[in-house]
């Protein structure tokens, strides 16, 4: 056979010559020129596929259809058998060759074996993955963060809990945290006005609430009360001096924790010269006295008022 096809070579029929090949030596051929093209045939078939992008993906979203369906009746008819007891509990992976129970498969590898193969790709292929991932979240933007909230709204007191575990064991990450979230809107006036504006809304919305809430804040924490509110006084009007909790609770004890001018309950503190009159916030100007001793002295001083 060689010699009839080398004559005809000689004689210069080419075609016929080549025609004369075997199989063999046509698919060596082929190889030989492929291995030497990879570059350009990798870039042709990229080309080729990303022209038809769309017909290839609908022929493999209909291959792993066909499949799952194949393989959902084959799992229904094994049910049945499996209920008949005609069938084995067992199966034998098909990638590492171990007998597993039936559950334990999926499609004809065993769970372990799946996830292993998963694991080296994702090992093996991290900007790929990472690639994919973001083109999937870039293109289901809308899905993710319906899904999101979804899931947000299913558990949002077990969420909430949660949130605030976290910011109780790391206060100082969340102070942080808020800081730089706030310093780019904080020192812009637009988001201060915004933020009045909500801060004002939620108060008229929950107005019964917050005082409420301030007022029992007041009963629980009297002595600290009396000191914030002096301090904005003072602030308003420029007093002097300042006076602590300790300082505070030592003028009520003197007094025995009664009002120093009728002897009623203990409400509040006055300043014996009221700050309107130019009366500091020394612990001297401070005595406990009742609301309605408070109230009706007034800004007047001490001695008028009780002449009147
Ligand atoms: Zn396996
Ligand atoms: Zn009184």
């Amino acid at each position: 056979m060689g010699d009839s096809r080398a004559t005809l070579c000689k004689s210069g029929a080419r075609l016929r010559g080549q025609e004369l090949k075997t199989e063999e030596e046509k698919r060596a051929t082929r190889r030989a020129w492929e291995a030497k093209n990879v570059e350009s045939l990798r870039a042709t078939r990229h080309a080729w596929y990303w022209r038809n992008v769309e017909t290839c993906r609908a022929k493999s979203r209909e291959a792993q259809r066909k499949s799952r369906e194949r393989y959902r009746s084959d799992k229904g008819s094994r049910k049945a058998r499996q209920a008949e007891g005609r069938l084995e509990t067992t199966r034998v992976c098909s990638k590492c060759g171990i007998e597993k129970p039936s559950s334990e498969f999926h499609y004809a590898r065993c769970l372990m074996c799946r996830r292993e193969q998963k694991r080296t790709w994702l090992i093996t292929n991290p900007e790929k993955q990472r690639a994919c991932n973001a083109t999937w979240r870039e293109k289901n933007k809308e899905k993710i963060r319906k899904q999101n909230h979804a899931r947000y709204a299913r558990n949002k007191p077990k969420h909430r809990e949660q949130a605030y575990a976290w910011r109780q064991a790391n206060r100082e990450r969340d102070l942080e945290y808020h800081r730089a979230w706030g310093k780019g809107r904080r020192s812009s006036k637009e988001y201060r006005k915004k933020q009045r504006e909500w801060g004002r809304a939620w108060y008229l919305a929950n107005k019964e609430r917050q005082l409420a809430k301030s007022r029992a804040w007041r009963i629980a924490h009297k002595d600290q009360f009396h000191v914030y509110r002096n301090r904005n006084r003072a602030k308003r009007r420029e007093a002097k001096g300042q006076a602590t909790p300790e300082q505070i609770a030592a003028r009520v004890a003197f007094y025995g924790s009664r009002c120093a001018y009728c002897n009623g309950p203990y409400e509040s503190i006055d300043h014996v010269v009221p700050l309107s009159r130019g009366g500091s916030n020394w612990p001297a100007n401070l005595r406990p006295a009742c609301k309605k001793c408070n109230f009706t002295k007034g800004t007047k001083r001490l001695l008028k008022w009780k002449a009147a």
